[in-house]
């Protein structure tokens, strides 16, 4: 999609730091990390909200989740990790490209609020 900074990401135009890429999905660091790990699981089809999504997208996710949870070792998330998707300005999203928010390296409050 134009003017859409993950697909640029995702296509190369422009770059940033990828720690995983496969053919459905990039994971890069966060540029202004919330943890001591903050990573974005970026999949590689766009759409703005889950509501949105295809089958086939769905499906997509799921891959992508089970991928990641393979590779988490790898990634330094063996002490464990917290997952957050969100989802409109209620919940603070900036960037209109589903993305999923890899946060770990500290034990971590639970203060959604
Ligand atoms: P959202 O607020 O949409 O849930 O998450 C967007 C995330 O993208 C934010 O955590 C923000 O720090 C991150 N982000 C925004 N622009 C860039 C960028 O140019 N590079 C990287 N690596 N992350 C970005
Ligand atoms: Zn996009």
């Amino acid at each position: 999609m134009e003017d859409c900074l993950f697909c640029k990401f995702v296509s190369k135009e422009f770059e940033t730091n990828i720690v995983y890429e496969d053919k459905d999905m990039i994971i890069i660091n966060d540029i202004n990390p919330k943890a001591p790990v903050h990573m974005l699981l970026i999949p590689k089809v766009h759409y703005k909200y889950l509501h949105e999504q295809s089958e086939k997208s769905a499906e997509l996710l799921g891959k992508c989740l089970h991928k990641l949870a393979s590779l988490r070792c790898e990634l330094g998330l063996d002490e464990g990790y917290r997952l957050v998707i969100n989802q409109g300005d209620d919940a603070g999203q900036t960037v209109p490209h589903l993305h999923v928010h890899i946060l770990a390296g500290k034990k971590m409050d639970w203060n959604p609020a």
